[in-house]
């Protein structure tokens, strides 16, 4: 009988958008290429593909929540389910208008004429890609829709099938940033979070909620200061803050190589510079992977 190989889960958030989480999980994807596989869970932004070009391999249906439809030919035209719509959702003209149906069935369910129906709406897709690092699983809303917890389920589904097929033993997740449902969903099973923050109050305050919800839900994680030295007072309250649950493993300086990285579709450590300072940078990144891969949870 084959043994199952553990696959390890790996995500990485951050409090808030914009702190550099994606430019730094695009570095260690690209590091650990050889054993792993990259999600990217953060449905309602989805920037790896700027980096990496997916070529798709695999497509699938995101089926959201469901929608009302008037069936025209048994309706008596009495209002009633207008005046119970609370999304105003029905027009005068009693069709259902797509964007703001929330799918709560309150209509269907006060129709007189049983006129009303509700039917599966495609929400977005989810697709399995090749990329120049391996297998990537990404996701990509309709316009109008609002992230979901769900679609983040299907591509952490589907990124452990890929990982599964091709033997990788690691899924380095981008999850979603906030505390909403859509970053619950990316962390759920993770064997290990990083949690990317920068030094500013609002970097701190968004970070101090994160933390809140990772010890919630029980699961380890270690913090990255982006940009720390943009205001070291900040990091210094930040790294007291974490030092018992959730240590900073490592402070990055500020500088261009990220967005230059950005600009030319590459990950940082792509980059070749001879400046000490993105030589300082990329092995700063390179020790995160290490420490991801000597971590007593990652087998
Ligand atoms: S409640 Fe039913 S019958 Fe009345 S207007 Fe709406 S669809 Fe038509
Ligand atoms: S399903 Fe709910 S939101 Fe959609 S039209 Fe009916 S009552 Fe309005």
């Amino acid at each position: 009988m084959t043994k199952n190989v553990k696959i390890n889960q790996v995500t990485v958030i951050s409090g808030k958008g914009g702190t550099g989480k994606s430019s730094i999980i695009a570095s260690l994807a690209y590091q650990l290429k050889e054993i792993s596989i990259l999600a990217d869970a953060d449905v309602d932004a989805p920037d790896l593909y700027l980096i990496f070009d997916p070529k798709e391999t695999e497509q699938f249906s995101y089926y959201g929540l469901k929608k009302a439809v008037i069936d025209k030919e048994l309706c008596v035209e009495c209002n009633e389910c207008r005046d119970s719509c609370r999304f105003e959702a029905i027009k005068e003209s009693l069709t259902v208008n797509d964007f703001k149906c929330e799918g709560c069935s309150m209509c269907f369910h006060v129709c007189p004429e049983n006129a009303i129906k509700m039917v599966d709406r495609v929400s977005g897709i989810y697709m399995s890609s090749n990329t120049r690092i391996g297998k990537m699983v990404h996701a990509r809303l309709n316009p109008g829709e609002e992230s979901s917890g769900l679609l983040v389920a299907e591509v952490r589904k589907l990124s452990k099938k890929e990982a599964e097929k091709e033997k990788m033993k690691l899924i380095l997740i981008d999850g979603s940033p906030g505390i909403g449902c859509p970053v619950i969903s990316s962390l759920t099973g993770a064997d290990l979070a990083l949690v990317v923050t920068e030094p500013t109050l609002s970097g701190y305050h968004d970070l101090k909620r994160i933390l809140e919800l990772l010890k919630q839900f029980n699961i380890g994680g270690y913090v990255i200061i982006n940009r720390f030295d943009i205001n070291e007072r900040i990091s210094n309250d930040i790294e007291e803050y974490c030092k018992e649950d959730f240590p900073v493993i490592e402070k990055i300086p500020f500088n261009n190589i990220f967005t230059q990285a950005m600009i030319q579709k590459k990950t940082v450590l792509e980059m070749v510079s001879e400046d000490v300072d993105v030589i300082e940078i990329q092995r700063i990144l390179r020790n995160i992977s290490n420490f991801i891969t000597s971590h007593d949870k990652i087998l």
